[in-house]
């Protein structure tokens, strides 16, 4: 059974999904009718439930990359075929210390937070305010919603990363941020010999500017790459390729720190 405070995430039957935290009396209206909260409370995640007007929802618990897609945001996310690869080829490994900058609205935060676990720290700093406290409500969110996973320990600063930093001895440092080149020092000074660097770059010339400032330094770039994602959808006798993709999102480059 579901508790207030819980999100869970409605498919109906064109697989359109919605997002609701449940709240005692709370309603959800939508083109398909109404459904009441407290309906949903008796459910168990994998049931369906109907609309006032008759349609069939699935009820589930929304994942990390669904509860993403689904936040208001004042920043660009990284999306969730992105933060796949970041976790996996950063290796962001359980009990990591990672640090991040800027947190955004949080949706690599989250993901960081999870891979991690809990014996592992996700620092993050963010240099405007109503930012960082709009990813901590987000974050926190998803953390009371989902008390049977374990998450890392959270440390958010309203910091500005050019400004200098006190964290050393990170196993994994990911920046989001349009000048990476200006705060390689800090990175330096963050990292463990051995430990990966990760920058997100939308555009090419700051791919080709950061490359060629870190190359000045101690780091050995392991790659630069771009993730395409192609959904496909079978409907009757037909199965193939959706019409629409995400063309573009932007760069991950790894690198390592060296001696
Ligand atoms: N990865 C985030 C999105 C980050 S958007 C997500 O998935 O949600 C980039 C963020 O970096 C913005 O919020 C911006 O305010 C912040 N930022 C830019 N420069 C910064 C700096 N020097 N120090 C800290 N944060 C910075």
């Amino acid at each position: 059974m579901f508790k207030e405070n819980e999100l869970v995430i409605l498919i109906d039957p064109k697989n359109r999904t919605y997002l609701l935290k449940l709240k005692k009396g709370g309603r959800f209206s939508f083109h398909g009718g109404t459904i009441f909260h407290d309906e949903i409370l008796k459910k168990k995640e994998g049931e369906i439930i109907q609309s006032s007007k008759g349609i069939e929802l699935l009820i589930f618990r929304p994942t990390i990359a669904e509860y993403i897609l689904k936040l208001k945001r004042k920043t660009t996310i990284i999306y969730p075929k992105d933060i796949a690869q970041i976790i996996f080829l950063g290796d962001i490994f359980s009990g990591a210390k990672v640090f991040e900058a800027g947190t955004g609205s949080g949706a690599l935060t989250l993901a960081l937070l999870q891979a991690v676990g809990k014996r592992g720290v996700v620092v993050s700093y963010e240099k405007r305010k109503e930012f960082l406290e709009l990813a901590k409500s987000h974050i926190e969110n998803y953390l009371k919603a989902n008390k049977q996973k374990d998450f890392g320990k959270l440390v958010l600063k309203n910091k500005d990363i050019e400004k200098g930093v006190e964290e050393k001895n990170f196993d994994r440092v990911i920046l989001d941020l349009p000048e990476p080149w200006k705060v390689l020092d800090q990175v330096e000074k963050i990292l463990k010999p051995g430990g990966f660097f990760l920058s997100w770059l939308p555009t090419v010339l700051q791919v080709f500017k950061l490359v060629e400032e870190a190359k000045k330094r101690k780091f050995y770039l392991k790659g630069i790459y771009e993730f395409l994602e192609r959904k496909w959808k079978k409907e009757g006798k037909s199965l193939r390729p959706e019409d629409r993709m995400v063309a573009h999102t932007g760069f991950l480059l790894i690198f390592r720190k060296i001696l």
